[in-house]
């Protein structure tokens, strides 16, 4: 995949050695903007706020989007633009309006809207924040301990959680867990799955977008994904509202299935064609 030196999303926010300060930070987003604006009506150099305001921060409160990245995190920050491009394209053409999601990328441990998390969870999306969590080590799995490495491989995991935000934002993640209530705990698991492989359509979706449009997929990239989600048997969603993470084993589909609506949606770019609720075939 050609990305360097693209556009990086404003979205990621690098809580790696918080420790999970991460959520304090958010809420001191807005005003620090404010402050800045402020600070610039009043001919102040914004650097200077920017530095008596960290050194006033406790450790692990810090938040530096401002900070120069490691490739890890540009190309992280480069994929999530290219998922923000594509989605703000294909609702545009729906008459809606995509809400770009935050990306947190964490080591070890963090905080979530939907409990606590630990590296070993894996990439999730959290519903009740609206964020994507990364945590980088899980792409050194990928490659050393699955045998799917590459860099489409780690833009196929951020596009499939990104595809749990499209699919919330849409309202199919709302209606999957009102079901819950409503079913057995098997019924539940294979309405996961479906929810699951739609999500590896929507990076499909994603992929095919970026591919036509953008012209930064390059020989072997899509095979590079399909190895990953074949790789990646659990994702390890986490729907919870509180508590801690809990990994949710066989609720994502075979391998099979996976490779094949990843494909489904990288081969049609069609949003219809999508509906693994109704499909009669997985
Ligand atoms: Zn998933």
């Amino acid at each position: 995949m050609l990305w360097q030196g693209r556009r990086e999303s404003d979205n990621v926010e690098d809580a790696r050695g918080s420790g999970g300060g991460g959520r304090i930070v958010l809420g001191g987003g807005i005003g620090t903007v404010i402050l800045v604006v402020l600070y610039l009506l009043l001919g102040g150099n914004p650097q200077a706020l920017f530095n008596s305001q960290q050194a006033q921060l406790p450790q692990s409160a810090q938040f530096d989007n401002q900070a120069p990245r490691d490739d890890a995190s540009k190309f992280v920050a480069v994929v999530l633009a290219d998922t923000e491009d594509a989605w703000n394209a294909i609702f545009r053409q729906m008459g809606a309006q995509y809400e770009e999601p935050k990306l947190v990328l964490f080591t070890d441990e963090t905080r979530s809207g939907c409990g606590f998390a630990s590296g070993a969870t894996g990439p999730f999306y959290c519903p009740e924040d609206r964020r994507v969590y990364i945590d980088l080590g899980f792409f050194h799995e990928l490659q050393n301990r699955l045998g799917a490495g590459g860099d489409f491989a780690e833009a196929y995991v951020i596009a499939h959680e990104v595809g749990h935000h499209v699919q919330n934002l849409l309202g199919i993640s709302d209606r999957v867990q009102a079901m819950r209530r409503r079913v057995s705990e098997d019924e539940y698991n294979r309405l996961s799955v479906r929810l699951e492989l739609q999500a590896d359509f929507l990076a499909g979706v994603w992929a095919r977008y970026t591919d036509r449009v953008k012209h930064v997929v390059e020989a072997g990239d899509i095979e590079e994904a399909m190895r990953a989600a074949a790789a990646v048997g659990d994702d390890r969603l986490q729907y919870r509202s509180r508590g801690y993470v809990v990994p949710d084993s066989f609720t994502h589909g075979t391998s099979e299935q996976r490779v094949r609506w990843f494909r489904r949606g990288y081969e049609t770019g069609d949003l219809s064609q999508g509906d693994t609720f109704n499909a009669r075939e997985l």
